[in-house]
């Protein structure tokens, strides 16, 4: 089978960002972005291009989940915990690295869509939660790497508490989106260390659970997708 333009293209444009390593290069080449696009989007799926997706969120650039997936190294065996479903595309580039993925998102109609995606594409080691991911996920604690797909103004403690020893994670820092930064904290037997790797920008990390008493509501006047 040969691969299609598009993606060599991408594959070219992940290795001039820095995505070097060929096992999260193949693992890129192997997801289908078409699948996790909106369809008026659909002719620019392999753009190296954040998109917009439903309730005011974004599917990630591709060179930003190359370089956000290399930044936590994950290996087979892991593991991992994302925060910040929202298309599913991110988790179904983890979850072809790693033995588990375990992915919150707050939107329950986002996590429906990503959910009938990873079916669709057969990812059966992916398990979701509808839920609050500043509380990361306790009964599957710990985590050997943890990502975070939204910008808090703070490491979560709690996510840096699920972490395993020699575990990594990897946050965008920073309320405002012009002065994010994407930040790699490694915990070790004494503590924890921390570096900033780049300037990114991400959509703001919420807190609790959306209600939509405003945006969802049907023409009779009832409501759907209540949380
Ligand atoms: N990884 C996604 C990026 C989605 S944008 C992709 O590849 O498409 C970030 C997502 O984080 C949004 O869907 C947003 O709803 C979600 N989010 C923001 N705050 C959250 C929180 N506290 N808990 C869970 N999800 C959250």
């Amino acid at each position: 089978m040969t691969t299609p333009n598009h993606k060599i293209r991408l594959v070219m444009e992940l290795r001039r960002a820095g995505v070097v390593d060929t096992r999260i290069l193949s693992a890129m080449e192997r997801t289908p972005r078409e699948v996790f696009c909106p369809p008026q989007f659909l002719d620019r799926a392999y753009e190296d291009t954040a998109l917009p997706i439903a309730h005011g969120q974004t599917l990630s650039q591709p060179t930003v989940v190359g370089l956000m997936t290399q930044a936590i190294d994950p290996g087979p065996r892991h593991k991992v915990l994302e925060v910040g479903t929202g298309s599913g595309y991110q988790g179904a580039v983890l979850s072809l690295l790693c033995r588990r993925l375990y992915t919150i998102e707050r939107h329950r109609p986002l996590l429906q869509d990503a959910e009938q995606r990873f079916r669709d594409l057969r990812l059966a080691n992916v398990v979701t939660r509808h839920g609050d991911g500043w509380k990361g996920w306790p009964e599957q604690a710990p985590f050997d790497r943890i990502i975070v797909t939204a910008a808090p103004g703070d490491v979560p403690g709690a996510l840096v508490d699920q972490l395993a020893e020699g575990g990594i994670l990897v946050v965008p820092v920073g309320r405002e989106k012009r002065s994010q930064s994407l930040v790699r904290v490694r915990k070790t037997a004494s503590g924890t260390e921390t570096e900033e790797l780049a300037a990114v920008r991400f959509v703001p990390m919420l807190t609790g659970v959306p209600t939509y008493a405003t945006d969802d509501v049907v023409p009779d006047g009832s409501q759907r997708n209540r949380a």
